[in-house]
């Protein structure tokens, strides 16, 4: 199975390493027809609204809402990109995805704390807890009836996931845990691309 990484902004080659790391072939995308060759896609942190429109730029964002609608294409975004598929956003956000039916508060914990860390019990995600590193990080107000809450922080649900949508408030990529990357290729995107080909 081969991943794509959105290589417009954040950690592009540590998400590429840790899906290598976790047994997918990695990709870039930076365009649609990149996009065309992969069966799931992660998008980096970074600054939503500069992702937003570069996405927008290139088509992707259609590209996008269009494989999620047909095929339930799996796509995992982290940080800024919760934003860009979070349907409702507090805080400016004009390119965006709206895919999932959350409302991301798009710098709660920036206003706080700019970064910091934090070890989760994550459902899904057996053994030690995962050290997630937060940096001016969304928060997730409001979730659908629809989306399952997969670890919280404080009271605070920072990931969930709505069928092949996965998202995180926090960067999984910044230390070298790999299990949320093996998270969303295995028990993600494996099962919807496995249904689609209809191979067991
Ligand atoms: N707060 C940033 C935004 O609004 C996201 C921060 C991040 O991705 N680390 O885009």
């Amino acid at each position: 199975m081969r991943i794509g990484v959105l290589a417009i902004q954040g950690d592009v080659r540590e998400h590429l390493q840790h899906v290598a790391s976790a047994g997918a072939q990695a990709a870039s995308v930076r365009t649609v027809s990149e996009l065309a060759q992969v069966q799931g896609l992660i998008i980096p942190g970074g600054e939503s609204t500069t992702i937003g429109m570069l996405m927008q730029e290139e088509g992707l964002i259609e590209a996008i809402q269009k494989r999620v609608a047909e095929e339930a294409f799996p796509v995992y975004g982290t940080c800024a990109g919760l934003i860009l598929l979070a349907k409702e956003v507090i805080g400016k956000s004009p390119a965006r995805l709206g895919l999932m039916d959350i409302v991301a508060d798009r710098n709660a914990y920036g206003r706080q704390v700019a970064s910091f860390e934090a070890p989760l019990t994550i459902a899904g995600i057996p053994g030690e807890t995962f050290l997630a590193v937060f940096i001016r990080a969304p928060q997730i107000t409001k979730l659908g009836p629809d989306v399952t809450p997969l670890a919280y922080h404080q009271g605070q649900v920072v990931m969930a996931q709505q069928g092949s949508l996965l998202v995180s408030s926090f960067h999984p990529e910044m230390t070298p845990d790999i299990r949320v990357h093996q998270y969303f290729i295995n028990k993600v995107a494996q099962p919807i691309v496995r249904n689609a080909t209809g191979a067991s």
